[in-house]
């Protein structure tokens, strides 16, 4: 998209990977380096300490709603600035199904986020059957609202927003580029109506189904600051090419 602001890439690994693919990721960003474009990766726990984040920018793919102590087997922000985070992934649709993660809990997580200095992706998005029923602005309102209500309007200024139509993600399905434009400019107009200024630089993210062939021209929208690539960012070559396209 052609404005100030500037683009990012972001790859979740999900559950996925190994130390011999964060060698392999890493060989390839010190080599190809992105001037113009913020790339992230975005591995599980056990691998970020493995990551320099000298060559590439490291996000988690979910945080504590707690600042630490007995809570056995989670991981609190400074744990994840500890060993190079500057972001974190926060409400991801697979979250919010398997681990049952609600518009409070998620509001939680991104406010444990931004009040120690990490910037949330903040995934959104709708089922198919909310689509069909023509409420994929109300749906996607309500997972905003949450977190803003949560938070407060200040955090639209460290928060990026990622778009992720569920029926979208995983399925090869990638949504068209003007229904993807769409609900861009309805997240940014809806947070205009809280902070224009911020709603102007917040960065907007797709995700569902981005590929190396498709990329190019999902990220020329209008309202799209590039993505959040989910099967796609584990092969190097195609998250190089998905990062070139930004
Ligand atoms: P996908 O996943 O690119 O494999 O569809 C995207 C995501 O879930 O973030």
């Amino acid at each position: 998209a052609v404005n100030s602001r500037r683009p990012m890439v972001a790859g979740n690994w999900k559950m996925n990977g190994d130390l011999a693919l964060v060698t392999q990721m890493q060989d390839a960003f010190k080599q190809n380096r992105f001037e113009n474009v913020d790339v992230l990766v975005c591995p599980p726990f056990t691998l970020l300490a493995g990551f320099s984040s000298n060559d590439v920018g490291l996000g988690a793919q979910t945080i504590s709603e707690h600042p630490g102590g007995a809570h056995t087997g989670e991981i609190s922000a400074v744990m994840l600035r500890d060993v190079g985070c500057g972001h974190v992934i926060v409400g991801h649709s697979e979250r919010r199904t398997d681990q049952h993660e609600s518009n409070t809990l998620v509001a939680a997580k991104v406010n444990a986020a931004f009040s120690s200095g990490l910037t949330a992706i903040l995934c959104v998005g709708e089922p198919l059957a909310v689509r069909e029923a023509g409420k994929v602005f109300d749906h996607v309102a309500e997972q905003l609202d949450a977190v803003i209500g949560h938070c407060g309007s200040d955090v639209l200024n460290n928060l990026v927003i990622a778009y992720e139509p569920i029926w979208a993600i995983g399925t090869g399905n990638t949504a068209s580029p003007e229904q993807v434009q769409e609900v861009h400019a309805f997240i940014r107009s809806h947070l205009a109506k809280v902070d224009a200024m911020a709603a102007a630089k917040i960065r907007i993210l797709y995700g569902g189904s981005v590929n190396a062939t498709n990329a190019a021209q999902i990220f020329a929208q209008t309202d799209v600051d590039g993505g959040l690539i989910g099967g796609a960012s584990l092969k190097v070559t195609d998250f190089l090419a998905i990062c070139q396209a930004a």
